[in-house]
């Protein structure tokens, strides 16, 4: 994994710690849901994504601007907070999330009704640091066929993406790692199944075990060292599973 979707989160200690959310930013978060909804998105997009680049916004503010008027989304204005916002080439999914969830955010507070405009995003091949289009995986034209972002050098990288927003699943991916993202995925639906936890919980489980954001640790945004790191400590909690429930036997 480069710093394509990590950089934000591996500088930071207890992410998953869990803190009340205030109500005026409950309030907020119910309008950005609005406002997605209203751009034509309801169903197929990573919501907490959203959640966590909005909140991960407002607590930036509120320590690079302490003291001013800029340290509360409400004392900028749409344009300078994006401007501010807005991703580079190469920068993290999660500036990605970001930024749009602050463009949710504003457009939700215009006195008149407006769609946001969400993805297809400009998004980098982390392998060869060039562009990746979103566009048929198997270059054909027409209506038929899988879409996704593909690397533009042809190095064989690609990802697949949300059908409500176009946004990419995760980082883009070789061949090798496409693999080993299936088989990440096939080990934790044993072991949710296996456990009784169901995906969500053993998702969570793999997220501390792994001092990642939740947000992080679906197999779409893992990289080769985090694949193989996910397989042994699924593997392991499988085991502990089994062991668990010969000893009940
Ligand atoms: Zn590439």
């Amino acid at each position: 994994m480069t710093t394509t979707n990590t950089k934000a989160l591996a500088v930071r200690e207890n992410v998953n710690t869990k803190r009340p959310v205030k109500p005026r930013v409950k309030r907020w978060l119910e309008e950005i849901r609005n406002q997605l909804h209203y751009s034509g998105c309801t169903k197929n997009y990573d919501w907490p994504m959203y959640l966590h680049g909005f909140k991960d916004v407002l607590r930036d503010l509120r320590t690079s601007f302490k003291g001013t008027k800029q340290s509360k989304i409400t004392g900028w204005s749409r344009e300078g907070l994006l401007l501010k916002l807005e991703p580079k080439i190469g920068e993290s999914l999660l500036d990605q999330y970001r930024f749009l969830a602050v463009k949710l955010y504003f457009d939700s507070q215009s006195p008149r009704p407006i769609k946001t405009t969400l993805g297809p995003l400009r998004y980098t091949c982390h392998y060869c640091s060039g562009s990746a289009s979103f566009r048929k995986l198997d270059g054909s034209s027409g209506n038929s066929g899988r879409c996704g972002y593909v690397c533009d050098n042809f190095c064989d990288a690609r990802v697949g993406f949300h059908t409500g927003d176009k946004l990419p699943l995760g980082c883009l991916a070789n061949e090798e790692l496409r693999k080993l993202r299936i088989k990440c995925k096939c080990e934790v639906d044993i072991y949710a199944h296996y456990s009784g936890l169901g995906l969500y919980k053993a998702f969570e489980e793999l997220a501390k075990l792994m001092k990642l954001h939740t947000t992080e640790v679906k197999v779409a945004r893992l990289g080769v060292n985090q694949c193989q790191e996910f397989l042994s400590l699924t593997r392991m909690l499988i085991k502990e599973a089994s062991d668990k429930r010969s000893a009940q036997l």
